[in-house]
């Protein structure tokens, strides 16, 4: 049995490993990463946001690719802990 493309069952597969390494470089930055949500008019993709700063990320699934995107994963939270010094 071959089953390929937009079976939902192998995209949420997909979807909750990157939503881990997504989650876990957002903690290293500081974050606080809130409930992954379905994204309006996008079946393929998802967002998060931080629930102290408000950075947002997306994660987009397409023909098996996943990509990662947002000041989530790439900036550091600001709105937490000041900086010492
Ligand atoms: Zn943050």
């Amino acid at each position: 049995m071959i089953s390929r493309g937009s079976e939902s069952g192998s995209d949420t597969a997909t979807f909750l490993v990157f939503q881990a390494s997504a989650e876990r470089r957002a903690e290293r930055l500081g974050h606080v990463v809130g409930p992954w949500v379905a994204v309006d008019g996008e079946p393929s993709a998802r967002t998060a946001r931080c629930t102290i700063c408000g950075a947002v990320a997306y994660l987009r699934s397409e023909g098996g690719l996943v990509g990662v995107a947002g000041a989530l994963c790439t900036e550091a939270c600001d709105g937490g802990a000041a900086e010492p010094g």
